[in-house]
């Protein structure tokens, strides 16, 4: 039960993210480079979960036309 302990946390276990929102394009434009590609979550210590949450989000904002692919 301490593994783990030295690594980066999670910003959205951190604060008990259950739902990540497309709408929230001013959240979802934190985790996306300037190319319009989600960050590893290595670089953002973004767990595998909500990672998975992170890029449907992302994908779906894409389609609402709410965050461009590129500029
Ligand atoms: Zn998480």
């Amino acid at each position: 039960m301490t593994a783990g302990r030295s690594k980066k946390m999670c910003p959205f276990c951190e604060q008990k993210v259950t739902y990540i929102d497309y709408k929230n394009t001013k959240l979802l434009i934190r985790f996306i480079s300037q190319y319009g590609r989600i960050i590893p979550k290595y670089y953002t210590g973004v767990c595998l979960g909500h990672q998975k949450m992170l890029s449907r989000a992302v994908k779906t904002a894409r389609q609402m036309a709410l965050i461009a692919y590129t500029r």
